[in-house]
Parts: C-alpha cells; sequence; structure tokens
C-alpha cells in the first residue's frame, strides 16, 4: 500500500492552470490549507457561519507559494537563469523557497529595515541573495521591473501573469469545501493581487459549472495605507502591517474592476482595529495571523457594526501565519512574569495562594 500525499496545487488543478502540456514537477505542498468555522465572529455578528481560511498554513506561512509555485514552474520552462523580486518579506519567502527548490538563483529588493524578522531570516536561510534599499517598497518594484529585462531574469511579483493564476486555487480550495461560493469574502488588500486572483478564480469555477455563484469581494486596506480607497497613489504609506504597505498597488485595475464586478468595496480600517482584530483572532480562536492579514476581520467587525445587511456565509481570509513578525507579537501581548525557581513564588505571582 502507498500513503497518499497531499499533492500541490499544480497537480491538483492542472486543468485550470496555463501548462498546455504537461507542468514541471515542483511543490513543497502548497495550497490544502486549513477551512475552519469562527463561533466568536459568529456571536459577535449575528451573521449565520463565518469562516476563516488558514493561509499561515501554507509552507512558508503565507499564501504566496500558491502563486509562486506557478511563477517558478513556469520560470522554469523558460530557462530562467534567475528569479527577482521586490518584496515587504512574504514573496520574497516564497521566491527563496521554490527558487532553492527549483534550483534557480534568487533576487530578492526588500525596503531596508521594515521587513519582519521571521520573513527576513526564511529568504536569507534559503539562500537567496537579499538586498535592501533606502526607500519603499514601491522604489524597490521600479528597480526589479528594470533588472528583469535582462535575459533569463523572471519578474516574480505579482505583476507576473502566473502568480495570480496559481493564488486563484485559493477561491477553488473554499468552493471545493463548502459545495458553493459563500455570499462575501473579506480580505487584506496592499498589491491588489490576491484580490484579483481570487475573483479569477470564484469565476473560472462558476462558468465551469462548479458553483452557483460568486461572492461579493470586500477588500480592505490600512487606513494610512489605502491608495484605493481615496482613489489615487500616495507616497509614504504608513501601517504597522508591512505586508500591505504599499503605495501604488500594481494590480489596481484588474481589482478594482473584479471589485466593481462582485458588487464589492475597498475600504479602509483604523490601525487600531487591525490590532484588535490580531490580539482577538490569537487570544479567542486560537489563530496567530501576521497583522496585515487580521484587516479582513477587522473589515467584517466594522462593516457589522455600521449596520450593513448581514450576509448568511462569509469566509475571511487569513493571509500570512504570526510566527512570520514575532516583534510584534511580544509587543502586542504580556511580558513574562518573573520569579525566582521555586514553588511558594511561582504560586505567589500567579495570584493562586490562599
Ligand atoms: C502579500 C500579502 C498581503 C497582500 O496581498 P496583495 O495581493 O498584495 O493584495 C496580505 N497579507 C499578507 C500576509 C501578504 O503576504
Amino acid at each position: 500500500m502507498t500513503l497518499s500525499v497531499p499533492a500541490g496545487v499544480i497537480e491538483r488543478y492542472l486543468e485550470f492552470l496555463p501548462f498546455a502540456d504537461g507542468a514541471p514537477d515542483l511543490t513543497i505542498g502548497e495550497g490544502g490549507t486549513p477551512l475552519v468555522r469562527a463561533p466568536v465572529l459568529e456571536d459577535r455578528t449575528g451573521i449565520r457561519e463565518v469562516w476563516l481560511k488558514l493561509e499561515g498554513c501554507n509552507p512558508t506561512g503565507s499564501f504566496k507559494d500558491r502563486g509562486m509555485v506557478v511563477a517558478v514552474a513556469k520560470a522554469l520552462e523558460a530557462d530562467a537563469r534567475a528569479l527577482i523580486c521586490a518584496s515587504t518579506g512574504n514573496t520574497a519567502a516564497a521566491a527563496a523557497a521554490y527558487g532553492a527548490r527549483a534550483g534557480v538563483m534568487t533576487v530578492c529588493v526588500v525596503p531596508h529595515g521594515s521587513t519582519a524578522a521571521g520573513k527576513l531570516a526564511q529568504t536569507r536561510m534559503f539562500g537567496a541573495r537579499v538586498v535592501a534599499v533606502t526607500g519603499t517598497f514601491d522604489h524597490a518594484l521600479t528597480i526589479v521591473r528594470q533588472l528583469a529585462e535582462r535575459d533569463g531574469v523572471i519578474l516574480v511579483n505579482s505583476v507576473n501573469p502566473h502568480r495570480l493564476e496559481g493564488q486563484k486555487t485559493a477561491a477553488f480550495e473554499i468552493v471545493d469545501a463548502l459545495g458553493d461560493a459563500p455570499d462575501e469574502l473579506y480580505l487584506p488588500v496592499g498589491n491588489a493581487g490576491n484580490i484579483a486572483a481570487y475573483w479569477r478564480g470564484f469565476v473560472g469555477y462558476r462558468e465551469a459549472g462548479r458553483a452557483t455563484q460568486t461572492p461579493v469581494l470586500r477588500g480592505f486596506q490600512a487606513e494610512g495605507a489605502a491608495p484605493m480607497v481615496l482613489g489615487h497613489p500616495i507616497d509614504d504609506p504608513v501601517t504597522q502591517a508591512s505586508a500591505i504597505r504599499i503605495g501604488n498597488p500594481a494590480n489596481w485595475e484588474e481589482a478594482a474592476a473584479a471589485c466593481d464586478a462582485s458588487d464589492g468595496s475597498i475600504e479602509a480600517v483604523p490601525e487600531a482595529a487591525m490590532a484588535d482584530a490580531y490580539r482577538l483572532l490569537a487570544q479567542e480562536m486560537g489563530v496567530f495571523v501576521e497583522s496585515a492579514s487580521a484587516a479582513g476581520v477587522a473589515g467584517l467587525l466594522q462593516r457589522r457594526a455600521g449596520g450593513s445587511a448581514s450576509p448568511e456565509r462569509v469566509v475571511c481570509v487569513l493571509t500570512g501565519s504570526g510566527l512570520k513578525d514575532p516583534d510584534t507579537a511580544l509587543r502586542e501581548s504580556d511580558d513574562p512574569i518573573a520569579a525566582p525557581p521555586d514553588l511558594d513564588a511561582v504560586t505567589r505571582v500567579l495570584g493562586w495562594s490562599d
């Protein structure tokens, strides 16, 4: 008897992906992430079903792996010499991992000093060449777009069309698990690739007869980094959530069109609401996400508090793992209580003495 192993997203969803005659055999086990109910959020919102899609359970700890496996497989088909990306961290980690797996050199250009420790640790450990520029993500993206004009250098940012093709598999998994698309989908928006990719996935599945409906898309940007809400790019995006600290989203047009087609919205959430949702997910649901990932849940709570009409079934996409950014977690949680190594002292500091 052979043990069945979970295939990656290319093998499972090949018919929906851009491989005409078979795909390179590339996977680190991406996709197949848990979809779990959130009774705490159902109680708070009055919505019948609230589901959480735990994308932090992907191999490098974010949804970026879904798109990266497809982009790197296509790069292999094209005999790539090097992969290159600009990144606030998670794209770099995913590119470096799949580059290592595929045996292709990876170059990551990151904004100096604003990459979370876990993401930088992964990227370096996977063996990527990391360049830290004294500028923003948007500067880094401008530079790598130009470097990618060289022969054999493949840009793997979400402007690479294969990234979004891979990322749409998350929508397939949600429909496969629930039997149909949810009424609404809540998620954070940075470069706006993921929201566009989900739309491609839901529409693709409906057209293939696998779903009867598509969800209303509800995207959320941090208040200080909300170009799509303001309607124009911003030079100096500010938010603690570095994964969505983006002033000029690369996929703006497709995302805005997707949002309109779904009858949805892109809204801003205050920093404090994201921090509250970040703690709520961990402390009442046992789900540790990075702070950007909490934007969708913050947005859900904000919309319900504003008295919006109640959908029956919603999914919140939790885009990345809390382990990516230990510094924020340590800042937002209680310090350990210091005590000498004896029973009485520990009992006392716990307040358990009679
Ligand atoms: C990339 C990323 C986002 C933003 O996704 P976009 O496709 O850029 O909108 C949100 N959360 C996490 C954890 C990410 O890594």
